[in-house]
Protein backbone atom coordinates (compact mmCIF):
# COMPACT_ATOMS: atom_id res chain seq x y z
CA UNK A 1 0.00 0.00 0.00
CA UNK A 2 1.59 3.28 -0.74
CA UNK A 3 0.16 6.68 -0.58
CA UNK A 4 1.47 9.87 -1.56
CA UNK A 5 4.26 10.41 1.58
CA UNK A 6 5.82 7.33 0.48
CA UNK A 7 7.02 9.23 -2.95
CA UNK A 8 9.34 11.07 -0.62
CA UNK A 9 10.53 8.13 2.05
CA UNK A 10 11.01 6.17 -1.22
CA UNK A 11 13.30 8.74 -3.23
CA UNK A 12 15.22 9.92 0.34
CA UNK A 13 16.19 6.24 0.63
CA UNK A 14 17.05 5.11 -2.71
CA UNK A 15 19.01 8.16 -3.70
CA UNK A 16 20.39 10.02 -0.51
CA UNK A 17 20.30 13.90 -0.43
CA UNK A 18 20.78 15.78 -3.06
CA UNK A 19 19.40 19.19 -4.72
CA UNK A 20 15.33 18.24 -5.52
CA UNK A 21 14.51 21.68 -6.18
CA UNK A 22 16.36 24.98 -7.77
CA UNK A 23 14.66 28.25 -7.19
CA UNK A 24 15.86 31.73 -7.92
CA UNK A 25 18.66 31.74 -5.86
CA UNK A 26 17.93 28.79 -4.08
CA UNK A 27 17.95 24.81 -3.55
CA UNK A 28 16.12 23.12 -1.73
CA UNK A 29 17.15 19.01 -1.24
CA UNK A 30 15.47 16.18 -0.84
CA UNK A 31 15.77 15.57 2.88
CA UNK A 32 14.99 19.28 3.40
CA UNK A 33 11.91 18.87 1.93
CA UNK A 34 10.87 15.91 4.09
CA UNK A 35 11.93 18.18 7.47
CA UNK A 36 9.84 20.77 6.03
CA UNK A 37 7.45 18.91 5.36
CA UNK A 38 7.20 17.33 8.59
CA UNK A 39 7.26 20.03 10.62
CA UNK A 40 4.01 21.96 8.52
CA UNK A 41 2.71 18.54 9.10
CA UNK A 42 2.85 19.15 12.88
CA UNK A 43 2.31 22.61 13.25
CA UNK A 44 -1.22 22.51 11.09
CA UNK A 45 -2.08 19.68 13.26
CA UNK A 46 -1.17 21.71 16.31
CA UNK A 47 -3.10 24.32 14.61
CA UNK A 48 -6.45 22.22 14.78
CA UNK A 49 -6.27 20.61 11.13
CA UNK A 50 -7.39 16.95 11.64
CA UNK A 51 -7.52 13.68 8.86
CA UNK A 52 -9.57 14.60 6.16
CA UNK A 53 -9.80 18.41 6.27
CA UNK A 54 -9.17 20.23 3.05
CA UNK A 55 -6.21 23.03 2.94
CA UNK A 56 -6.47 24.88 -0.19
CA UNK A 57 -2.63 25.82 -1.76
CA UNK A 58 -2.69 28.94 -3.82
CA UNK A 59 -0.02 30.63 -4.84
CA UNK A 60 2.70 30.41 -8.05
CA UNK A 61 5.36 27.98 -7.99
CA UNK A 62 7.89 28.00 -5.28
CA UNK A 63 9.48 25.40 -3.29
CA UNK A 64 7.08 25.62 -0.68
CA UNK A 65 4.21 24.50 -2.87
CA UNK A 66 5.85 20.91 -2.94
CA UNK A 67 6.58 21.22 0.67
CA UNK A 68 3.11 22.18 1.29
CA UNK A 69 1.38 18.67 -0.62
CA UNK A 70 3.67 16.85 1.05
CA UNK A 71 3.32 18.43 4.34
CA UNK A 72 -0.44 18.61 4.14
CA UNK A 73 -0.59 15.21 3.25
CA UNK A 74 1.55 13.95 5.90
CA UNK A 75 -1.13 15.86 8.40
CA UNK A 76 -3.60 13.18 7.18
CA UNK A 77 -5.24 16.50 5.53
CA UNK A 78 -6.43 16.75 1.76
CA UNK A 79 -4.55 18.91 -0.43
CA UNK A 80 -6.79 21.55 -2.43
CA UNK A 81 -4.50 22.92 -4.96
CA UNK A 82 -5.93 26.25 -6.89
CA UNK A 83 -4.59 28.43 -9.76
CA UNK A 84 -3.23 31.79 -8.22
CA UNK A 85 -4.18 33.65 -11.28
CA UNK A 86 -8.18 32.47 -10.35
CA UNK A 87 -10.91 35.77 -9.42
CA UNK A 88 -11.72 35.84 -5.91
CA UNK A 89 -15.21 35.43 -7.03
CA UNK A 90 -13.81 31.52 -7.99
CA UNK A 91 -11.68 30.81 -4.60
CA UNK A 92 -14.49 31.66 -2.77
CA UNK A 93 -16.56 28.96 -4.76
CA UNK A 94 -14.09 26.82 -3.91
CA UNK A 95 -13.42 27.29 -0.87
CA UNK A 96 -16.97 27.27 0.02
CA UNK A 97 -17.62 23.87 -1.60
CA UNK A 98 -14.65 22.40 -0.61
CA UNK A 99 -15.52 23.78 3.03
CA UNK A 100 -11.35 24.39 3.50
CA UNK A 101 -9.95 24.78 7.13
CA UNK A 102 -6.64 26.59 5.77
CA UNK A 103 -5.16 28.63 2.91
CA UNK A 104 -1.47 28.80 2.02
CA UNK A 105 -0.97 31.47 -0.07
CA UNK A 106 1.74 34.04 -0.62
CA UNK A 107 1.64 37.89 0.17
CA UNK A 108 0.79 39.28 -3.28
CA UNK A 109 -1.93 36.57 -3.43
CA UNK A 110 -3.20 37.31 -0.32
CA UNK A 111 -5.71 40.73 -0.43
CA UNK A 112 -7.38 38.21 -2.95
CA UNK A 113 -7.67 35.11 -0.71
CA UNK A 114 -9.24 37.75 1.86
CA UNK A 115 -11.59 39.07 -0.72
CA UNK A 116 -12.84 35.67 -1.46
CA UNK A 117 -12.92 33.65 2.04
CA UNK A 118 -15.37 37.24 3.06
CA UNK A 119 -18.70 35.87 3.66
CA UNK A 120 -17.50 31.78 4.52
CA UNK A 121 -19.82 30.34 7.72
CA UNK A 122 -16.27 29.19 9.03
CA UNK A 123 -13.23 31.69 8.18
CA UNK A 124 -10.29 29.65 7.10
CA UNK A 125 -6.90 29.79 9.30
CA UNK A 126 -4.46 31.98 6.60
CA UNK A 127 -1.17 30.80 6.34
CA UNK A 128 1.37 33.57 4.34
CA UNK A 129 4.76 32.08 2.93
CA UNK A 130 6.37 35.21 2.30
CA UNK A 131 5.40 37.81 5.24
CA UNK A 132 5.38 37.73 8.62
CA UNK A 133 2.86 36.82 10.97
CA UNK A 134 0.48 39.48 11.52
CA UNK A 135 -3.42 39.75 12.05
CA UNK A 136 -3.98 38.93 8.74
CA UNK A 137 -2.16 35.98 8.60
CA UNK A 138 0.39 33.27 9.72
CA UNK A 139 3.95 32.94 8.16
CA UNK A 140 4.31 29.58 6.95
CA UNK A 141 7.88 29.12 8.88
CA UNK A 142 6.63 30.01 12.02
CA UNK A 143 3.79 27.15 11.33
CA UNK A 144 7.08 25.13 10.55
CA UNK A 145 8.28 26.21 14.37
CA UNK A 146 4.52 25.14 16.01
CA UNK A 147 5.23 21.87 18.84
CA UNK A 148 5.19 18.58 17.51
CA UNK A 149 2.33 16.35 18.09
CA UNK A 150 2.81 12.19 16.96
CA UNK A 151 2.62 12.36 13.84
CA UNK A 152 4.07 8.38 12.86
CA UNK A 153 0.74 6.97 14.81
CA UNK A 154 -1.66 9.79 12.93
CA UNK A 155 0.13 8.80 9.50
CA UNK A 156 -0.48 5.10 9.85
CA UNK A 157 -4.25 5.88 9.60
CA UNK A 158 -4.21 7.40 5.80
CA UNK A 159 -4.88 4.69 3.48
CA UNK A 160 -4.47 3.83 -0.25
CA UNK A 161 -8.31 4.50 -0.69
CA UNK A 162 -8.44 8.12 1.47
CA UNK A 163 -8.86 11.29 -0.89
CA UNK A 164 -5.24 12.69 -0.86
CA UNK A 165 -6.30 15.86 -3.41
CA UNK A 166 -9.43 17.63 -4.94
CA UNK A 167 -8.38 19.16 -7.94
CA UNK A 168 -11.39 21.81 -9.35
CA UNK A 169 -11.74 21.59 -12.74
CA UNK A 170 -11.68 25.22 -15.06
CA UNK A 171 -15.38 24.95 -14.73
CA UNK A 172 -15.50 26.04 -18.60
CA UNK A 173 -18.85 24.31 -19.00
CA UNK A 174 -20.74 25.54 -15.39
CA UNK A 175 -19.18 25.72 -11.82
CA UNK A 176 -15.90 23.80 -11.07
CA UNK A 177 -15.95 20.14 -9.95
CA UNK A 178 -14.31 19.32 -7.18
CA UNK A 179 -12.19 15.52 -8.96
CA UNK A 180 -11.33 13.52 -6.05
CA UNK A 181 -8.20 11.62 -6.13
CA UNK A 182 -7.16 9.17 -3.77
CA UNK A 183 -3.65 8.39 -2.77
CA UNK A 184 -3.57 5.31 -5.29
CA UNK A 185 -5.05 7.16 -8.08
CA UNK A 186 -1.97 9.74 -7.92
CA UNK A 187 0.87 7.23 -6.90
CA UNK A 188 -0.51 4.61 -9.33
CA UNK A 189 -0.31 7.05 -12.25
CA UNK A 190 3.07 8.51 -11.22
CA UNK A 191 4.39 4.97 -11.55
CA UNK A 192 3.20 3.56 -14.29
CA UNK A 193 3.78 6.97 -15.92
CA UNK A 194 7.83 6.32 -15.36
CA UNK A 195 7.43 2.96 -15.84
CA UNK A 196 6.18 3.40 -19.73
CA UNK A 197 9.23 5.87 -20.36
CA UNK A 198 11.18 3.12 -19.16
CA UNK A 199 13.74 5.03 -17.46
CA UNK A 200 15.61 5.07 -14.08
CA UNK A 201 18.11 7.63 -15.54
CA UNK A 202 18.04 10.57 -12.90
CA UNK A 203 17.97 14.16 -14.93
CA UNK A 204 17.29 17.75 -13.96
CA UNK A 205 13.96 18.90 -15.35
CA UNK A 206 12.00 22.41 -15.61
CA UNK A 207 8.56 22.82 -14.24
CA UNK A 208 7.19 25.59 -16.17
CA UNK A 209 3.62 24.01 -15.75
CA UNK A 210 1.76 25.43 -12.64
CA UNK A 211 2.06 22.92 -9.85
CA UNK A 212 -1.48 23.45 -9.15
CA UNK A 213 -2.37 22.06 -12.25
CA UNK A 214 -2.87 18.14 -12.33
CA UNK A 215 -0.08 17.97 -15.33
CA UNK A 216 2.67 19.91 -13.17
CA UNK A 217 1.87 18.21 -10.31
CA UNK A 218 2.37 15.01 -11.36
CA UNK A 219 5.74 15.94 -12.68
CA UNK A 220 6.95 16.84 -9.59
CA UNK A 221 5.60 13.23 -8.23
CA UNK A 222 7.70 11.48 -11.09
CA UNK A 223 10.47 13.42 -10.41
CA UNK A 224 10.37 11.79 -6.53
CA UNK A 225 10.62 8.09 -7.79
CA UNK A 226 13.00 9.06 -10.56
CA UNK A 227 15.61 10.91 -7.90
CA UNK A 228 15.69 13.66 -10.39
CA UNK A 229 15.71 17.43 -9.45
CA UNK A 230 13.24 20.61 -10.75
CA UNK A 231 14.05 24.14 -11.96
CA UNK A 232 10.67 25.69 -10.52
CA UNK A 233 9.64 28.83 -12.08
CA UNK A 234 6.84 31.07 -10.86
CA UNK A 235 5.92 31.79 -14.51
CA UNK A 236 7.22 30.90 -17.74
CA UNK A 237 9.36 33.36 -18.79
CA UNK A 238 11.60 32.16 -22.04
CA UNK A 239 14.69 33.77 -21.15
CA UNK A 240 14.52 31.95 -17.57
CA UNK A 241 13.46 28.54 -19.23
CA UNK A 242 16.15 29.00 -22.01
CA UNK A 243 18.51 30.05 -19.32
CA UNK A 244 17.76 26.73 -17.22
CA UNK A 245 17.57 24.39 -20.47
CA UNK A 246 21.64 25.43 -20.75
CA UNK A 247 22.44 25.75 -17.45
CA UNK A 248 21.17 22.29 -16.29
CA UNK A 249 22.25 20.43 -19.39
CA UNK A 250 18.38 19.97 -19.64
CA UNK A 251 17.13 16.47 -22.14
CA UNK A 252 13.86 16.75 -21.66
CA UNK A 253 10.62 18.84 -20.39
CA UNK A 254 7.09 18.57 -20.24
CA UNK A 255 5.10 21.80 -21.55
CA UNK A 256 1.99 22.72 -23.27
CA UNK A 257 1.12 23.51 -26.82
CA UNK A 258 1.30 27.64 -26.56
CA UNK A 259 4.88 27.18 -24.85
CA UNK A 260 6.03 25.16 -27.22
CA UNK A 261 4.58 27.57 -30.03
CA UNK A 262 6.57 30.34 -27.64
CA UNK A 263 9.69 28.82 -27.83
CA UNK A 264 9.74 28.39 -31.34
CA UNK A 265 8.69 31.73 -32.14
CA UNK A 266 11.28 33.07 -29.42
CA UNK A 267 13.42 35.50 -31.57
CA UNK A 268 16.67 35.06 -29.20
CA UNK A 269 16.27 30.88 -28.87
CA UNK A 270 19.56 30.85 -30.84
CA UNK A 271 21.57 32.41 -28.16
CA UNK A 272 21.25 29.50 -26.28
CA UNK A 273 22.76 26.28 -26.30
CA UNK A 274 19.70 23.73 -26.32
CA UNK A 275 21.85 20.95 -27.73
CA UNK A 276 21.52 19.15 -24.75
CA UNK A 277 17.61 19.44 -25.68
CA UNK A 278 15.88 15.45 -26.59
CA UNK A 279 12.58 15.43 -26.42
CA UNK A 280 9.63 17.93 -24.86
CA UNK A 281 6.41 16.58 -23.86
CA UNK A 282 3.04 17.76 -24.91
CA UNK A 283 -0.64 17.73 -23.28
CA UNK A 284 -3.43 19.25 -21.85
CA UNK A 285 -5.03 20.66 -25.31
CA UNK A 286 -4.24 19.74 -28.87
CA UNK A 287 -0.85 20.18 -30.64
CA UNK A 288 -0.94 21.07 -34.07
CA UNK A 289 1.15 18.73 -36.03
CA UNK A 290 2.79 21.69 -37.64
CA UNK A 291 4.48 22.67 -34.40
CA UNK A 292 5.85 18.94 -34.16
CA UNK A 293 7.76 19.52 -37.51
CA UNK A 294 9.01 23.31 -36.75
CA UNK A 295 10.16 22.28 -32.39
CA UNK A 296 12.27 19.28 -34.19
CA UNK A 297 13.58 21.77 -37.22
CA UNK A 298 14.44 24.31 -34.75
CA UNK A 299 16.10 22.77 -31.84
CA UNK A 300 16.39 19.26 -32.76
CA UNK A 301 14.24 17.63 -30.23
CA UNK A 302 11.16 15.64 -30.40
CA UNK A 303 7.86 16.20 -29.23
CA UNK A 304 6.02 13.85 -27.07
CA UNK A 305 2.12 14.42 -26.89
CA UNK A 306 0.37 12.32 -24.49
CA UNK A 307 -2.99 12.83 -23.32
CA UNK A 308 -4.73 12.69 -20.07
CA UNK A 309 -7.50 14.56 -17.73
CA UNK A 310 -7.77 15.64 -14.21
CA UNK A 311 -10.44 12.85 -13.83
CA UNK A 312 -7.77 9.91 -14.32
CA UNK A 313 -5.09 11.68 -12.36
CA UNK A 314 -3.99 12.59 -15.25
CA UNK A 315 -1.91 10.49 -17.87
CA UNK A 316 -3.80 8.05 -20.25
CA UNK A 317 -1.85 8.16 -23.22
CA UNK A 318 2.02 9.15 -23.84
CA UNK A 319 4.61 8.73 -26.41
CA UNK A 320 8.27 7.79 -25.37
CA UNK A 321 11.59 8.46 -26.20
CA UNK A 322 12.51 5.32 -27.62
CA UNK A 323 8.66 4.24 -29.62
CA UNK A 324 7.61 4.91 -32.56
CA UNK A 325 6.11 8.83 -33.07
CA UNK A 326 3.22 9.40 -35.04
CA UNK A 327 2.60 12.86 -35.41
CA UNK A 328 -1.41 14.10 -34.68
CA UNK A 329 -1.32 10.52 -32.26
CA UNK A 330 -1.10 11.42 -28.40
CA UNK A 331 0.61 7.69 -28.18
CA UNK A 332 -0.55 4.83 -26.55
CA UNK A 333 -2.15 3.68 -22.90
CA UNK A 334 0.32 3.49 -19.99
CA UNK A 335 0.36 0.13 -18.10
CA UNK A 336 -2.35 -0.21 -16.03
CA UNK A 337 -4.90 1.82 -17.84
CA UNK A 338 -7.34 0.43 -20.31
CA UNK A 339 -9.09 2.44 -22.90
CA UNK A 340 -12.12 2.02 -25.28
CA UNK A 341 -13.45 4.05 -28.14
CA UNK A 342 -17.66 3.71 -27.20
CA UNK A 343 -20.86 5.03 -29.25
CA UNK A 344 -23.49 6.86 -27.98
CA UNK A 345 -24.52 3.46 -26.58
CA UNK A 346 -21.40 2.62 -24.73
CA UNK A 347 -20.61 0.03 -27.23
CA UNK A 348 -16.93 -0.58 -28.17
CA UNK A 349 -16.36 0.43 -31.48
CA UNK A 350 -14.33 -1.01 -34.40
CA UNK A 351 -10.57 0.29 -34.89
CA UNK A 352 -10.50 3.05 -36.59
CA UNK A 353 -14.15 4.55 -36.05
CA UNK A 354 -14.58 8.15 -33.86
CA UNK A 355 -16.75 7.69 -30.93
CA UNK A 356 -16.30 8.83 -27.30
CA UNK A 357 -13.16 8.10 -25.25
CA UNK A 358 -13.69 5.54 -21.92
CA UNK A 359 -11.02 4.95 -19.38
CA UNK A 360 -10.45 2.55 -16.88
CA UNK A 361 -7.69 1.83 -14.21
CA UNK A 362 -6.30 2.57 -10.93
CA UNK A 363 -6.00 5.80 -11.67
CA UNK A 364 -9.65 6.87 -12.40
CA UNK A 365 -11.25 9.18 -9.91
CA UNK A 366 -14.18 7.57 -7.44
CA UNK A 367 -16.01 10.74 -7.90
CA UNK A 368 -16.64 13.99 -7.64
CA UNK A 369 -16.46 16.06 -4.29
CA UNK A 370 -20.45 16.18 -3.08
CA UNK A 371 -21.84 16.06 -6.60
CA UNK A 372 -23.19 12.52 -6.96
CA UNK A 373 -24.98 13.42 -10.00
CA UNK A 374 -21.78 14.55 -12.14
CA UNK A 375 -20.07 11.46 -10.95
CA UNK A 376 -22.88 9.17 -11.94
CA UNK A 377 -22.68 10.80 -15.44
CA UNK A 378 -19.37 9.70 -16.05
CA UNK A 379 -18.36 6.85 -14.52
CA UNK A 380 -20.06 3.42 -15.79
CA UNK A 381 -19.47 0.05 -14.38
CA UNK A 382 -15.83 1.25 -13.52
CA UNK A 383 -15.41 3.20 -16.52
CA UNK A 384 -14.47 6.70 -17.28
CA UNK A 385 -16.25 8.51 -19.87
CA UNK A 386 -13.74 11.35 -21.02
CA UNK A 387 -16.32 13.81 -23.11
CA UNK A 388 -13.80 13.52 -25.62
CA UNK A 389 -14.01 11.82 -28.94
CA UNK A 390 -11.39 9.55 -30.13
CA UNK A 391 -10.22 7.19 -32.75
CA UNK A 392 -7.50 4.29 -32.24
CA UNK A 393 -5.55 3.33 -34.95
CA UNK A 394 -4.46 -0.71 -36.09
CA UNK A 395 -1.26 -0.25 -34.00
CA UNK A 396 -3.33 0.65 -30.99
CA UNK A 397 -1.89 4.59 -30.81
CA UNK A 398 -4.88 7.14 -29.54
CA UNK A 399 -5.93 10.32 -31.68
CA UNK A 400 -7.79 12.69 -30.16
CA UNK A 401 -10.30 14.08 -32.68
CA UNK A 402 -12.02 16.50 -30.55
CA UNK A 403 -14.05 17.32 -27.17
CA UNK A 404 -17.40 16.51 -27.70
CA UNK A 405 -19.22 19.66 -26.17
CA UNK A 406 -16.43 21.90 -28.95
CA UNK A 407 -18.05 19.84 -31.58
CA UNK A 408 -20.29 21.67 -34.43
CA UNK A 409 -23.08 20.13 -35.66
CA UNK A 410 -23.58 22.54 -39.26
CA UNK A 411 -26.90 21.50 -40.96
CA UNK A 412 -26.65 17.81 -39.52
CA UNK A 413 -23.00 17.28 -39.79
CA UNK A 414 -20.79 17.13 -37.41
CA UNK A 415 -18.13 18.79 -37.82
CA UNK A 416 -14.39 18.81 -36.09
CA UNK A 417 -12.91 21.90 -35.51
CA UNK A 418 -9.39 20.15 -35.26
CA UNK A 419 -9.60 19.49 -38.76
CA UNK A 420 -9.67 23.10 -39.42
CA UNK A 421 -7.41 24.15 -36.85
CA UNK A 422 -4.89 21.51 -38.53
CA UNK A 423 -5.40 22.65 -42.21
CA UNK A 424 -5.07 27.07 -41.02
CA UNK A 425 -2.31 26.44 -38.51
CA UNK A 426 -0.05 25.00 -41.81
CA UNK A 427 -0.84 28.54 -43.72
CA UNK A 428 2.06 31.27 -43.43
CA UNK A 429 0.59 34.05 -41.95
CA UNK A 430 -0.95 31.81 -38.81
CA UNK A 431 0.11 32.36 -35.62
CA UNK A 432 -2.31 30.47 -33.99
CA UNK A 433 -6.02 29.38 -34.74
CA UNK A 434 -9.10 28.25 -32.74
CA UNK A 435 -12.43 27.16 -34.31
CA UNK A 436 -15.78 27.34 -32.62
CA UNK A 437 -19.53 27.47 -33.84
CA UNK A 438 -21.76 30.11 -33.43
CA UNK A 439 -25.33 29.83 -33.25
CA UNK A 440 -27.42 30.45 -37.07
CA UNK A 441 -30.98 30.68 -37.64
CA UNK A 442 -30.63 28.56 -41.16
CA UNK A 443 -27.44 25.92 -40.39
CA UNK A 444 -28.38 25.32 -36.66
CA UNK A 445 -24.55 26.23 -35.82
CA UNK A 446 -22.29 27.89 -38.21
CA UNK A 447 -18.33 27.10 -38.44
CA UNK A 448 -15.55 30.09 -37.64
CA UNK A 449 -12.24 30.38 -37.45
CA UNK A 450 -10.29 33.01 -34.95
CA UNK A 451 -6.95 33.55 -35.89
CA UNK A 452 -3.89 35.48 -34.96
CA UNK A 453 -1.74 36.49 -37.27
CA UNK A 454 2.07 35.86 -37.45
CA UNK A 455 3.85 39.77 -36.70
CA UNK A 456 3.68 41.48 -40.11
CA UNK A 457 0.85 39.16 -42.13
CA UNK A 458 -1.20 40.72 -44.10
CA UNK A 459 -3.06 37.96 -44.90
CA UNK A 460 -7.15 38.15 -45.24
CA UNK A 461 -10.34 36.34 -44.22
CA UNK A 462 -10.62 35.15 -47.63
CA UNK A 463 -7.29 34.19 -48.49
CA UNK A 464 -7.84 31.63 -45.16
CA UNK A 465 -11.29 30.77 -46.63
CA UNK A 466 -9.56 30.03 -49.93
CA UNK A 467 -6.71 28.18 -48.29
CA UNK A 468 -9.29 26.17 -46.58
CA UNK A 469 -11.80 25.59 -49.57
CA UNK A 470 -8.49 23.91 -51.77
CA UNK A 471 -7.70 21.65 -48.76
CA UNK A 472 -11.21 20.32 -47.03
CA UNK A 473 -14.38 19.06 -47.72
CA UNK A 474 -16.66 22.13 -49.07
CA UNK A 475 -19.03 21.71 -45.78
CA UNK A 476 -15.89 21.72 -43.67
CA UNK A 477 -15.19 25.44 -44.86
CA UNK A 478 -15.02 27.93 -41.80
CA UNK A 479 -18.01 30.45 -42.85
CA UNK A 480 -16.37 33.37 -41.23
CA UNK A 481 -12.46 34.45 -40.09
CA UNK A 482 -11.98 36.93 -37.05
CA UNK A 483 -8.68 38.58 -36.32
CA UNK A 484 -7.82 38.65 -33.16
CA UNK A 485 -4.44 40.07 -31.04
CA UNK A 486 -4.68 36.86 -28.76
CA UNK A 487 -6.53 33.87 -27.94
CA UNK A 488 -8.17 33.29 -24.49
CA UNK A 489 -6.57 30.78 -22.16
CA UNK A 490 -6.60 29.85 -18.76
CA UNK A 491 -3.88 29.32 -16.34
CA UNK A 492 -2.12 26.12 -18.44
CA UNK A 493 -2.60 27.89 -21.60
CA UNK A 494 -5.33 26.18 -22.75
CA UNK A 495 -7.96 28.23 -25.19
CA UNK A 496 -11.03 28.85 -23.51
CA UNK A 497 -13.48 28.41 -26.23
CA UNK A 498 -16.59 28.91 -24.72
CA UNK A 499 -15.08 32.49 -23.99
CA UNK A 500 -14.19 32.37 -27.85
CA UNK A 501 -17.69 31.27 -29.26
CA UNK A 502 -19.60 34.35 -26.68
CA UNK A 503 -17.21 36.82 -28.42
CA UNK A 504 -17.15 35.00 -32.23
CA UNK A 505 -21.05 35.48 -31.75
CA UNK A 506 -21.24 39.11 -30.33
CA UNK A 507 -18.91 39.99 -33.25
CA UNK A 508 -20.87 37.99 -35.67
CA UNK A 509 -24.19 39.74 -35.20
P1 LIG B 1 -13.01 21.42 -17.81
O1 LIG B 1 -13.37 19.98 -18.02
O2 LIG B 1 -13.80 22.08 -16.74
O3 LIG B 1 -12.95 22.24 -19.06
P2 LIG B 1 -10.12 21.24 -17.86
O4 LIG B 1 -10.08 21.31 -19.34
O5 LIG B 1 -9.26 22.21 -17.11
O6 LIG B 1 -11.55 21.38 -17.22
P3 LIG B 1 -8.30 19.08 -17.52
O7 LIG B 1 -8.40 17.86 -16.71
O8 LIG B 1 -7.24 20.07 -17.21
O9 LIG B 1 -9.72 19.77 -17.47
O10 LIG B 1 -8.13 18.76 -19.05
C1 LIG B 1 -8.46 17.55 -19.64
C2 LIG B 1 -8.88 17.74 -21.05
O11 LIG B 1 -7.82 18.34 -21.82
C3 LIG B 1 -9.15 16.45 -21.77
O12 LIG B 1 -10.45 15.96 -21.48
C4 LIG B 1 -8.98 16.84 -23.23
O13 LIG B 1 -10.14 17.44 -23.75
C5 LIG B 1 -7.88 17.89 -23.17
N1 LIG B 1 -6.58 17.30 -23.57
C6 LIG B 1 -5.61 16.82 -22.78
N2 LIG B 1 -4.55 16.40 -23.51
C7 LIG B 1 -4.87 16.62 -24.81
C8 LIG B 1 -4.22 16.39 -26.05
N3 LIG B 1 -3.00 15.90 -26.12
N4 LIG B 1 -4.87 16.72 -27.18
C9 LIG B 1 -6.12 17.24 -27.14
N5 LIG B 1 -6.79 17.50 -26.00
C10 LIG B 1 -6.17 17.18 -24.84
Amino acid sequence: MLILKDLLETNISKYGEYPFLYFQDRIVSNTETKRYADELANGLREMGIEKGDRVIVCMPNCPEVLISYQGITRAGAVIVPVMFMLHPREIHYIARNSNAKAVITSSHILQNVELAVEGLEQKPLLIVVDAPTDERAYNFYDVLRKTSVDLESEQNEITEDDTAIILYTSGTTGNPKGVVLTHKNLYSNAANSVKHHDTDERSTTIGVLPLAHVYGLTISNTCYLTGSSIVVFPKFELKEVFEAIEKHRVKSFSAVPAMIHAMIAFPQADEYDTSSLESIGSGSAPLPVALIHAFKQKFNADVLEGYGLSEAAPVVTAHTKDGIIKPGSVGIPIPGVEIKIVDDDGKELPRGEVGELIVRGDNVTPGYFQNEEESKRVLKDGWLFTGDMARMDEDGYLFIVDRKKDLIIRGGFNLYPRDVEEILSTHEGVSEVAVVGIPDERMGEEMVACVVKKPGSAVTETELIQFCQQRLAKHKTPRKVFFLEQLPRNGVGKILKTHLRQTAAEAAV
